[in-house]
């Protein structure tokens, strides 16, 4: 029996495909208006694909070829590198970064790069040993974490103990620490590729004035949380350089050290400390669904918000806000308003990758 809809099949399947052509077409007009397009570092034309694609990595076109691991330092990488580098990055979008185990078919990719930029404090040892092995010849692999920060600022906390001995590996979080991966990978690519040295440069400075306008609208919309709430409880243990740097105190993080659920036992001690904290809401992860925070929240009263990214930007791979200041808006988006402040102050960053093609 036909449905209510008059129209055949086919039919409707080709106002379907009208419907989205349509959309496809208007969207970099309306992307536009929302962001007040081009004025600064914001693409003139419609944003280019972004992180994940390897379409020339396997060509021998004379272009660097760098491979990175999570999806951050890939859009980091891909702002700084553009169109001027061949990239690659190994862990696939959605996949938990912490126990990744790189496939044998990485070591293609990891034979052939020129560069290999991991974010290290022991985030990617398995691919580190991956890499060691099949490096070629005059390839260096440089971690932008360890670069970064020295032993004594790392910190051990909830999910990275220090009797473990691996620290919080989420500088990125921090939007000055990724400023300062931005300017690592420009310096290696210029090291290597002097031929384009000029363009990096140029990328670098594009994007760091939006790193910058990102940073000053967190710290500004941070300030908006009333004193008393710039509290964090999250389900993944990722936000604690994001708290020093912006003035917030995670209070603690459900995930155990071993990435598995938390025991009965660390449940009813997270409910205690809400509950003395007075927290307004809690935060779970977009990697690591899990049913344990919604309880934790139906018990104490928080609100619960869901999907906070540290490692997968929004959208589907090649869509406009899928980089890392995609993910960091994104973030902002749900984290300041929960917890009572607002993020005006964060009007007109685009989401949009910078780099000139
Ligand atoms: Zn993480």
């Amino acid at each position: 029996m036909r449905g209510p809809c008059p129209l055949t099949p086919q039919a409707t399947r080709t106002v379907r495909t009208l419907i989205v052509v349509a959309l496809v077409l208007l969207m970099p007009l309306v992307a536009g208006i929302s962001s007040g397009a081009a004025q600064d570092a914001t693409p003139a034309a419609a944003p280019p694909s972004s992180i994940g694609w390897s379409d020339t990595f396997e060509q021998d076109n004379g272009k660097l070829n760098v491979v990175t691991s999570v999806a951050p330092l890939s859009s980091i990488a891909r702002n700084i590198g553009g169109t001027r580098i061949n990239l690659h990055g190994l862990i696939p979008d959605g996949v938990d970064s912490h126990t990744f185990e790189p496939a044998p078919s990485d070591a293609t990719f990891l034979a052939k790069a020129d560069i290999i930029l991991l974010n290290g404090l022991h985030l990617e040892d398995p691919t580190v040993k991956l890499a060691k092995a099949s490096l070629k010849q005059g390839a260096e692999i440089d971690t932008l974490g360890d670069n970064t920060i020295t032993e004594s600022a790392w910190i051990f906390d909830v999910s990275f103990p220090k009797d473990k001995g691996d620290p919080n590996p989420h500088l990125w979080m921090n939007v000055q620490y990724a400023m300062t991966y931005a300017k690592l990978i420009e310096g290696w690519l210029a090291k290597r590729d002097a031929q384009n040295a000029g363009s990096y440069k140029t990328n670098l400075d594009r994007y760091l004035a939006v790193l910058t306008k990102l940073d000053d609208g967190i710290a500004q919309s941070v300030q908006t949380i009333p004193d008393g709430q710039r509290k964090l409880l999250t389900y993944h243990d990722s936000w604690v350089y994001f708290a020093r740097r912006y003035g917030m105190t995670v209070i603690s993080a459900a995930q155990p050290s071993d990435f598995s659920e938390p025991s009965p036992r660390d449940v009813a001690k997270i409910i205690d400390q809400i509950k003395r904290e007075n927290v307004r809401a809690i935060f779970g992860s977009e990697v690591y669904p899990s049913k344990v925070l919604a309880q934790i929240a139906n018990e104490t009263g928080a609100t619960y918000v869901d999907k906070l990214r540290d490692d997968e930007p929004p959208g589907a791979i090649g869509a406009p806000e899928h980089t890392y200041l995609g993910m960091i808006l994104t973030d902002m988006t749900l984290m300041i308003p929960a917890l009572g402040g607002n993020i005006d102050a964060l009007q007109g960053v685009p989401p949009y990758d910078t780099f000139m093609p």
